[in-house]
């Protein structure tokens, strides 16, 4: 499909992302998966390109573009599988609730470094006993004259070993009723005694992401730290997270059409019963069904893109992106690596990774479960 939403001079950004992804990231995807972790230099080498936080002003040290720049990185890197890199994380979720929330002194102060990858964020709402109630977490930061005392762990937190900054959800009346209204949001800077970073986590995919436990003991942190007002918290979270949801739908249109296209090649190569593979009619119809799911997925999310640019209001369209874009993905990977018979099994097949980097897209960034419960409120329950 020809997509109209970008105009020549995105065409031309996503040139060079590509070719920086095919020199920069993808001859070190599997060092980076035996590491469960991605250098920090790549960051600084994705600054000095412009590859982060594309949507910023100029005057932050940023491209000052738009977050179809924004796009074109996170499908890049989807498409190569580049399932560890985590910029649009820190670009397009983390950073913005500084942008919006954050006073002139914060943002003078983080702003630059997170545009030139010097500083590397995280968002860490998680924790042990809880997800996806939210409004549930035991975190709790205690206002102690100029400070908050931060106690409590968080869990599965994306960029948690490498960041710089995380912005953690706590509870600054732990009483509150009702209980999101006691959740405020402090960033907290590695190093702050007190805040401790645990192991990184083993994954059945996304391998080379680094995903750790975070630990909070008396930690101190200055009430200069607080992002926006407290005990609104819940309320940012709820506001950011939509843009969230939609880069978890765009990063998994690209990566199914990547998982496609070679799958494509496949079974136009593969022999067996002494033609290939594609001749069956049953390989046809599996790729005539995953075409046409691609084709319907890629309508939507470049319609529901051109609408989030718009600043309209996608609350009900990212959800349903968020879901069934992923729940999309699940089912293309899963065909895909029917289709490349036992060699689909194999590590050294790209398609059996991609099947495993699929599988956390409808847990994380909000469950799809409760992706259909905010459908369903929208729809008037
Ligand atoms: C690789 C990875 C990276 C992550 N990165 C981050 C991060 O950077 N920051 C962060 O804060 N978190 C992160 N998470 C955590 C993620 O957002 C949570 O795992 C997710 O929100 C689900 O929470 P949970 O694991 O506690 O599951 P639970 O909330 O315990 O849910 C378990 C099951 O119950 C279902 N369920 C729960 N409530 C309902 C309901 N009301 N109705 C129907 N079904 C329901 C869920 O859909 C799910 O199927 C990450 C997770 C992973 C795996």
């Amino acid at each position: 499909m020809e997509r109209t939403l970008f105009r020549e001079e995105h065409d031309v950004f996503r040139k060079s992302v590509r070719a920086w992804v095919e020199t920069e990231v993808v001859p070190f995807r599997e060092t980076w998966e035996e590491a469960n972790i991605v250098p920090r230099e790549l960051w600084l080498k994705a600054g000095a390109m412009g590859l982060l936080c594309c949507w910023m002003e100029e005057k932050w040290g940023a491209p000052g573009g738009d977050f179809l720049y924004s796009t074109i990185v996170t499908e890049e890197l989807s498409r190569a599988r580049a399932s560890g890199v985590a910029f649009s994380l820190h670009s397009d979720i983390v950073v913005p609730y500084i942008h919006s929330f954050g006073s002139e002194a914060q943002k003078q102060r983080w702003l630059p470094g997170c545009a030139s990858g010097k500083l590397i964020g995280a968002v860490a709402m998680t924790e042990p006993g809880t997800g996806s109630d939210l409004a549930a977490i035991k975190t709790t930061a205690i206002r102690d004259g100029d400070h908050y005392v931060l106690n409590g762990q968080k869990t599965f937190i994306s960029n948690g070993h490498l960041c710089d900054l995380v912005i953690v959800a706590a509870k600054t009346d732990p009483a509150a009723n009702p209980p999101h209204a006691g959740v405020s949001l402090l960033i907290v800077e590695a190093g702050t005694p007190g805040f401790q970073k645990g192991r990184l986590l083993k994954k059945i995919g996304m391998k080379s992401q680094d995903t750790a436990e975070l630990f909070f003991e008396d930690c101190r942190v200055p009430v200069a730290n607080l992002l926006g007002k407290e005990g609104k918290g819940f309320y940012y979270l709820m506001q950011k997270l939509q843009q969230e949801r939609l880069i978890v739908g765009i990063g998994c249109q690209a990566a199914a059409e990547a998982v496609f296209d070679y799958t494509l090649t496949y079974c136009q190569e593969r022999t067996a019963f002494g033609q290939a593979i594609g001749k069956f009619q049953n390989s046809q119809f599996k790729l005539a069904e995953m075409a046409t799911e691609l084709e319907i997925g890629r309508h939507f999310l470049d319609r529901l893109l051109l609408d989030h640019v718009a600043g309209k209001d996608v609350l009900k369209e990212t959800c349903m992106s968020k879901w069934w874009h992923s729940d999309m993905l699940k089912r293309v990977a899963d065909q895909c690596l029917q289709l490349h018979g036992g060699y689909g099994y194999m590590e050294e097949y790209e398609v059996s990774k991609a099947f495993l980097d699929a599988r956390v897209q409808s847990i994380f960034a909000g469950t799809n479960e409760i992706m259909k419960i905010v459908i369903a409120k929208q729809l008037g329950f």
